[in-house]
């Protein structure tokens, strides 16, 4: 991506802008700066990508809402103003700055202390002819050299290891902010983001994404049965389950109380299928005993819904198909697996 402050050709830049004011009036964008960076950078071409993802929308007619203008910014020119944990640390970071700069600063007139001792050591040498006091000076200075430099260290390890806290508690919070809890799982805010990309790169690369949609059968009278503990724990084993059945660079998530979502990118409506039925027979199959009592607790089972992202679609769109395929697999008798091929139009009026 170019810089915005490179040289640029005065005319070809105005070209360039009244390209991208027209394609925005024509699709209805408004011209925030955002937008404007967004469609500046489709009307130059520099971004392929970009081009591709815009071109699949405008084809399938999609509406550029605020949604979609925002993806567009996130995916493509600025990345990092999705991230709102890095927001809450300017004050811890600044406290930091401002104590490595005055241990610099202490660092260097310290230094020039040093040398200008020094300095006045070897002229007196130059001058005088008993040597002896000139040694004592020069002893002297080494050593309050040394205990300087040994101050500046302890002072720099202190910079560092507050430097090394920071990233650490950053790197926390990030994953806080993106996990749940109570699954270890990606939680809704961040399935949402993953969903959101993946659609970007599905309509940049031409590429399948697919969709699970899990929920746990008759949870409710499990609840009632084993107690809320006992119900955790078994939400904890599903999602387990099912970040085993997912791949490398899918995601798995906790969509809300029992539900949970997996994202595929690149697999398509088969695949999804398969991988949705191995990871429901090895929820039915798995033996559950209470941890407390080694008792036997009744077997659990989950019904799946799939869809396939369909290019330019709504995330609500896909999620709701997804759905839809769910609730035709609990109505079929739930331990199921059903794909939104299945719907065949029935549901349309559900
Ligand atoms: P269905 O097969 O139709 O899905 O029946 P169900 O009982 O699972 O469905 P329903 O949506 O009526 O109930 C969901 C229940 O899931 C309600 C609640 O007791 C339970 N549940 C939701 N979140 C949690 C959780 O975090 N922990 C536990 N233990 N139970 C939860
Ligand atoms: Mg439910
Ligand atoms: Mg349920």
């Amino acid at each position: 991506m170019s810089n915005a402050f490179d040289e640029v050709d005065f005319d070809y830049a105005t070209v360039i802008a009244d390209r991208a004011n027209r394609l925005m009036s024509e699709q209805a964008v408004p011209p925030t700066p955002e937008n404007f960076s967004v469609w500046f950078d489709y009307a130059m071409g520099a971004s392929p990508a970009l081009r591709q993802t815009i071109d699949t929308l405008i084809v399938n007619k999609r509406k550029f809402d605020s949604a979609v203008n925002r993806d567009l910014y996130v995916t493509y020119i600025n990345p990092r103003s999705d991230n709102a944990v890095a927001e809450e640390f300017p004050e811890q970071l600044r406290g930091v700055i401002s104590g490595a700069k005055e241990f610099l600063e202490t660092a260097i007139s310290d230094n020039r202390t040093q040398i200008e001792a020094l300095g006045e050591v070897s002229s007196q040498f130059q001058a005088v002819g008993d040597p002896r006091p000139i040694i004592e000076k020069l002893v002297k200075e080494l050593s309050n050299a040394t205990t300087r430099a040994s101050g500046l260290e302890t002072n720099f390890l202190k910079t560092s290891e507050e430097l090394d806290k920071i990233r650490d508690s950053l790197k926390l919070a990030e994953l806080h902010s993106n996990t749940d809890a109570l699954t270890g799982l990606a939680n809704r805010r961040s399935f949402e983001a993953f969903l959101r990309s993946a659609q970007m790169a599905a309509m940049e690369t031409g590429e399948p994404l697919g969709l699970l949609m899990i929920d746990i059968d008759h949870f409710k009278n499990f609840n009632d049965s084993y107690g809320h503990q006992v119900g955790d724990q078994v939400l904890r084993l599903v999602a387990r389950v099912l970040q085993d059945s997912v791949c490398e660079g899918d995601l798995a998530a906790r969509y809300g109380g029992e539900e949970l979502m997996a994202v595929l990118p690149g697999a398509s409506l088969e695949v999804c299928a398969d991988v949705g039925e191995r990871f429901r027979r090895r929820i039915s199959e798995a033996h559950l005993t209470r941890r407390t009592t080694g008792e036997e607790i009744s077997s659990v089972t989950v019904s799946v819904g799939v869809a396939q992202f369909r290019p330019a679609e709504p995330a609500e769109v896909m999620i709701e198909r997804c759905d839809r395929a769910l609730y035709k697999a609990k109505r079929s008798g739930r331990n199921r697996t059903i794909t939104e091929s299945d719907l065949e139009g029935k549901i349309a009026a559900a």
